[in-house]
């Protein structure tokens, strides 16, 4: 899929990008330099200036440590340390790429500003690729309610690439607005603000989206979230359908030790807390969260969180979650009524080891068909090529991709080989299987 997704850029690139520029960032850089490998720039910010659509900026390895004084804007309660605001075009999209080989981690722990929420990358532009960058020690230094950030996204058609976010204070990836953009093998992890409110880090979730009217096509795939004090995936407060593909969610809502700390849900799938109907849009979005896999979180794997609709929720796998599957939804009139979850469509999804498979369905108002639960399949060790919960969190394949291992898939003559139904996904034998990984099948996206 990557390649496919390369070529189809190369495949699109207009001619004008033959004349593309390329500048340097580098830890001994310097912004007076002219940004070339040999006398390259110190920041991202600087290199912004001087990049116009289809340049591309690497930056070379090594640790960036940020400082206060870098902070190029701040708006609001947002100091914004690095501010992206010019655009790529179609074809010719702005690249900021890790130097092949090399890994620039940014490293955020001294900056600190006084009652800000600091934001580590605001991104405004659109056309914008950015890939291989690592964020750590992002800080918080409100007391009461509030959250800094790795990166915000308002830009549309943007594309965040192997970025890992982690051992900070801070959300991974948040968007508020923008459309069409793609997460795409990002990992956020250990991220737990300790300072604000009770030190939960309630407001801590790997992956946040929550798309404004009009903010529509927001895909995330391939990501991973462990370790994030709240959630791994939050949409709460969306106006506009957002999807999860091929995506991993472990350990959310616990400390390393297994502290509990905030929520703890694999995927959060909507909701509207207890916001009156005016303020509810219609329609009210469904999202779609497929071939994704979600382990021991604090709370649910796959959570409906009191949404005003159905999601579609496909050949997702959920083990050792306190609830596998909870399709819990509210009423649209009566924001304290919370209601078995209805119009969910759901098919081929997989359950072991929950301390509750199944909770808050109304089956009679919902779409179901093989699901294990469906068809009254309790799974055994046996089901399954490994169980070892370290493979997960191990090494990404050298194209980013998630790591290709046994956990979780199936072996031969398991009873959950072709059971699935046909919804359209490529598979292997006479059906689809359950679950995310499909016997024989390529986990693909
Ligand atoms: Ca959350
Ligand atoms: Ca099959």
């Amino acid at each position: 899929m990557i390649k496919k997704l390369l070529l189809a850029l190369i495949l699109t690139t207009p001619f004008s990008v033959a004349f593309a520029t390329t500048f340097y960032v580098a830890v001994n850089g310097n912004d007076a330099n002219p940004g070339t490998k040999n006398s390259p720039f110190a920041t991202i910010q600087h290199a912004q200036d001087a990049v116009k659509p289809g340049d591309t900026v690497y930056l070379r390895g090594g640790v960036y440590r940020m400082s206060e004084s870098q902070i190029a804007r701040k708006e609001r309660i947002n100091a914004c340390v690095t501010y992206l605001d010019k655009s790529g075009k179609p074809g010719a999209y702005i690249n900021y790429f890790a130097y092949p080989g090399e890994k620039p981690t940014f490293d955020y722990q001294d900056v600190k500003p006084a009652d800000f929420r600091v934001i580590a990358f605001m991104v405004y532009g659109s056309y914008i690729h950015l890939k291989g960058l690592d964020v750590i020690g992002i800080q918080v230094t409100i007391k009461t309610h509030t959250q800094s950030e790795c990166f915000e996204n308002h830009g549309d058609n943007n594309i965040y690439e192997q970025l890992t976010m982690h051992d900070g204070m801070a959300i991974g990836f948040y968007l508020l607005s923008g459309s069409n953009n793609l997460i795409l093998n990002c990992d956020a992890y250990r991220n737990w603000d300790y300072f604000s409110e009770n030190g939960k880090g309630g407001n801590t979730d790997g992956f946040g989206c929550h798309p404004r009217p009009g903010s529509k096509g927001n895909v995330f795939k391939g990501d991973r979230a462990w370790f994030n004090s709240d959630d791994g995936y939050d949409c709460i407060n969306s106006h506009e359908s957002v999807t999860f593909d091929h995506c991993w969610a472990m350990y959310n809502g616990f400390g390393t030790d297994f502290q509990s700390l905030g929520d703890g849900n694999g995927f959060k799938g909507g909701g509207f807390a207890r916001r009156p109907a005016n303020e509810i849009p219609n329609p009210v979005p469904q999202h779609t969260i497929q071939f994704c896999l979600s382990v021991r979180n604090k709370a649910s794997g796959f959570y409906a969180n009191h949404h005003i609709n159905g999601n579609f929720w496909y050949n997702n796998t959920a083990y050792r979650n306190a609830n596998n599957f909870n399709m819990l939804n509210r009423l649209l009139n009566d924001p304290a009524a919370d209601v078995p979850g209805y119009s969910h469509k759901m098919r081929n999804n997989l359950g072991y080891k929950g301390g509750r498979e199944l909770t808050n369905l109304d089956n009679s108002k919902c779409d179901l068909a093989n699901n294990y639960f469906d068809l009254g399949l309790t799974a055994t060790d046996n089901d399954f090529m490994s169980l070892d919960e370290s493979l997960i969190v191990g090494p990404r394949q050298k194209d980013g991709s998630l790591p290709d291992t046994n956990f979780m898939k199936l072996r031969p003559g398991s009873q959950f080989v072709d059971k699935g139904a046909d919804i359209g996904f490529p598979f292997t034998g006479k059906a689809p299987d359950l679950g995310c990984f499909e016997l024989g099948g390529k986990y693909a996206y």
